[in-house]
């Protein structure tokens, strides 16, 4: 059974249930089983979340987090609790977490068979440390095949293509894929030839003509999950003067660019060194672009 009682240490895991009998969210022990075996989050992947970064206690994006999570929900024909409550349990979870940055996961499964009744909590955990290493060195990665046509999603809304779902064992196995390989991460490319997004982040180019500079992202009906990373830059630059460009891309674009990333919430803007061992853009371009767009990313909300 679910244990109300809180970790012992301020820096570890917290977990924060949603439960109409505790109004702020109900703290639960996360070094305590909490969920039952028969969940079908845990027995068939049937569920939604989302992953965001808090600095000084505070969500950043949170609606837009928020709107992704309801889209989600309704791909999924899932009866999931309203920003209100969201809202108090991440408090909650920060409160109880207590450290200058943290990633807040928004987690709801189908529950359990037949009770019709979704499981739904926040975990606020530790920002990993690969991913600002990462940032900072730059990624090599390698292109994998998804399998399916850029336009297949309106097609087939079984595959749930743009929700943000639970079953991310794919997305896992490409990652260790890549690793095997000797790379870094993964940019999937569609069966016809269009480049789609990362395992876990958006694909971002920067291309230069004079003094214009664009900022490229695939297109956002291609089956990926729209990115709010992505989208919260592509606001943000357009303001400060970039051209802004939603493909199509092929792989030729990426060798192309001046400078490419993966762009995701946590780890943010992570620069592309090389893709299938092709070094991208030139090492001043990537870096001075880089700069540029993190200071625009680090002033959004
Ligand atoms: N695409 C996929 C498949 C993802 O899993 C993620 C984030 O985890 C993203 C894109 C980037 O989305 P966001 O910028 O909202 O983190």
């Amino acid at each position: 059974m679910p244990s109300t009682s809180s970790p012992s240490t301020p820096s570890s895991t917290q977990l924060v249930f949603i439960d109409p009998a505790f109004p702020a969210g109900r703290l639960a022990d996360a070094s305590q089983p909490q969920l039952l075996a028969t969940d079908l989050g845990a027995t068939r992947g049937d569920g939604i979340f989302e992953s965001l970064l808090a600095v000084a206690g505070k969500p950043k994006k949170l609606s837009a987090h928020l709107s992704r999570l309801a889209s989600s929900a309704r791909f999924l024909e899932l009866d999931i609790p309203g920003e209100e409550a969201w809202t108090a349990a991440i408090d909650t979870g920060l409160k109880a977490f207590d450290q200058p940055e943290a990633v807040v996961k928004l987690l709801v499964t189908r529950g359990i068979e037949g009770a019709n009744l979704p499981t739904s909590w926040v975990q606020v955990s530790a920002v990993p440390e690969l991913g600002k290493q990462q940032r900072e060195k730059g990624l090599d990665v390698i292109l994998l095949d998804r399998g399916y046509d850029a336009d297949l999603a309106p097609r087939a809304p079984w595959l749930l293509l743009g929700a943000k779902t639970l079953s991310y064992a794919v997305n896992m196995a490409a990652l260790r894929y890549a690793h095997q390989q000797g790379a870094d991460d993964v940019i999937f490319t569609s069966a016809d030839g269009r480049v789609l997004e990362g395992p876990t982040s958006s694909v971002l180019i920067a291309k230069r003509h004079g003094k214009t500079k664009q900022l490229i992202t695939p297109q956002l009906d291609s089956g990926i999950l729209p990115g709010t990373t992505q989208g919260a830059l592509f606001a943000a630059a357009q303001k400060a003067g970039w051209e802004l460009g939603y493909g199509p891309l092929v792989p030729q674009d990426l060798f192309e660019a001046d400078a490419a990333w993966l762009i995701s919430s946590v780890r943010l803007l992570a620069p592309i060194n090389r893709i299938d061992g092709k070094e991208i853009g030139t090492v001043q371009n990537q870096a001075e672009l880089t700069a540029e767009l993190s200071e625009i990313l680090a002033g959004t909300e």
